[in-house]
């Protein structure tokens, strides 16, 4: 039987386009389907428009520092729009490069909506196209919940397409984006409240960080209101009211955030048609060789519901090219040690396992190193903030198995530090590594 295609990969985002990419530098006739911008959500909707206004907010706190060494500036004014202007436009560029390159590596572009037919066949608009593999890459959506004027809210995707700093602003949700968020409006000049409905966010994360973040945030003035969720929004000419499950009024705000979740856009590629399994929540369960319960059918990034990350995505779809046009039979992502990153002010770095996790795996031979200081830099700024460090070690040789940061920095500082978890480092090898001085990282290996 012959195809049209050795592999069509459906989503034009991160895993997608890498995939499809290094299928045809070894030699496969490979095509992308993609009904929005190509690049996906990390380039149109996420990482890239987001570390914009990080850099931003990042901007407006140097300037706030900078009296602290001896500089009499002040922040006149922000612009807001210049900043988003400019934004768009670099996201312009990424997508026309995006294209380019599939262009330039023979990777055929099918602008459309695709959706499964059988499990060779792709649904592309009116046309239809066959291959021997399909990969499914469709990527995720934010969530809004059901309760009365949730649709007066915004999501992340919202937030991008704001054309004014609004004046006050909740931000709901207690995972990475609402925290990220929630920062950067603030630094900004947003009136922010951060709620959530448990007693911390990042629950996920080490404790020592999410409770760093607490303090630095309750000292910066942005809010955090713990333990309740939102029953009901409602419009007025003050602005958008906002009550509480548990009957609190949290007043008006101009936007409402939700950064609840997101969830996976499997159904609307039809899988059902192909006999694709999708469990309870959307996501697409993989073995992990990325293949579906569907033998020529894989899925890969966010669809997957694992680490739902732009670096997680890309390299699980170079690994799967590679294992089935290289020749490489053993080649496949391994999900340990994934380090990531947290866009808030100050940054979060982490990898491996947190303190919790170590003790429930190894108990009682888990032992933590950890260090709160005040950085050099903000020896002299007026609005200092803590860095924060924790190793979590385990048995006698005291092999590292997390690594928790939160501080100037620590967003750089961990990709290194991210190779020796992986290597398998120990406290020893961290010892007898000579410190960078004068540096927040060198705490890292001089840690007692
Ligand atoms: C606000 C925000 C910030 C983030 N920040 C970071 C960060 O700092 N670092 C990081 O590593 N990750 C970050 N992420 C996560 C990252 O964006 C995702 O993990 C990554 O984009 C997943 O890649 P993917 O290929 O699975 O899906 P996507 O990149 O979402 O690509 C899926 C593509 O498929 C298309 N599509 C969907 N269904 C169909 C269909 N039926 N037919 C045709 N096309 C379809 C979509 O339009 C989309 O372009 C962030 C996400 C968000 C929302």
């Amino acid at each position: 039987m012959s195809y049209q295609y050795d592999l069509i990969a459906i989503g034009g985002g991160s895993g997608g386009v890498a995939a499809a990419r290094r299928a045809a530098k070894h030699g496969a006739k490979a095509a992308v389907v993609e009904y929005d911008r190509l690049g996906g959500t990390c380039v149109n909707r996420g990482c890239v428009p987001k570390k914009v206004m990080w850099y931003g907010a990042h901007i407006a706190h140097t300037i706030r520092d900078a009296s602290g060494y001896g500089f009499d500036v002040e922040q006149k004014s922000f612009d807001w729009n210049k900043l988003i202007v400019d934004r768009e436009n670099y996201i312009r560029r990424l997508n026309g490069i995006y294209e380019s390159n599939l262009e330039r590596e023979n990777v055929d572009y099918l602008p459309g909506h695709g959706s499964l037919i059988d499990k060779h066949t792709v649904k592309v608009g009116d046309n239809t196209y066959t291959a021997d593999r399909i990969i499914l890459a469709p990527g995720g959506t934010p969530v809004i919940p059901e309760i009365d004027g949730a649709d007066l809210g915004i999501t992340s995707d919202g937030f991008f397409e704001l054309t004014e700093l609004p004046e006050k602003v909740a931000v709901v949700g207690a995972g990475y984006i609402a925290v990220e968020l929630a920062g950067m409006l603030h630094s900004l000049g947003s009136d922010v409240s951060l709620v959530i409905r448990k007693e911390h966010f990042l629950r996920e994360f080490d404790e020592i960080l999410s409770s760093t973040l607490t303090g630095i945030m309750h000292d910066e003035g942005l809010k955090v209101v713990n333990n309740t969720s939102l029953a009901k929004l409602a419009s007025s000419d003050k602005g958008i009211a906002v009550t509480t499950t548990d009957g609190r009024d949290l007043g008006h705000f101009d936007q409402v955030i939700w950064a609840i979740g997101r969830r996976p856009l499997s159904a609307e590629m039809t899988p059902e048609n192909a006999g694709v399994e999708v469990d309870s929540r959307g996501y697409i369960p993989t073995d992990k060789w990325q293949v579906t319960n569907v033998d020529n059918i894989f899925a890969i990034g966010d669809v997957t519901g694992r680490d739902q990350l732009t670096p997680v995505a890309i390299a699980a779809g170079r690994r799967l090219a590679e294992r089935l046009y290289a020749g490489m039979t053993d080649r496949h992502l391994n999900y340990d040690n994934i380090a990531s990153v947290v866009f808030s002010h100050p940054p979060i770095g982490a990898v491996g396992l947190t303190e919790v996790q170590a003790r429930e795996k190894f108990g009682d031979t888990v032992k933590c190193y950890q260090a709160t200081f005040t950085p050099m830099y903000h020896a002299f700024t007026p609005h200092p903030q803590k860095t924060a460090m924790k190793l979590v070690v385990v048995g006698e040789e005291e092999r590292v198995v997390g690594i928790h940061l939160i501080g100037a920095g620590a967003d750089e500082m961990l990709q290194g530090f991210a190779v020796a978890v992986k290597m398998g480092a120990t406290k020893r090898d961290f010892d007898d590594t000579v410190a960078i001085h004068p540096t927040s990282s060198e705490e890292l290996v001089t840690l007692v």
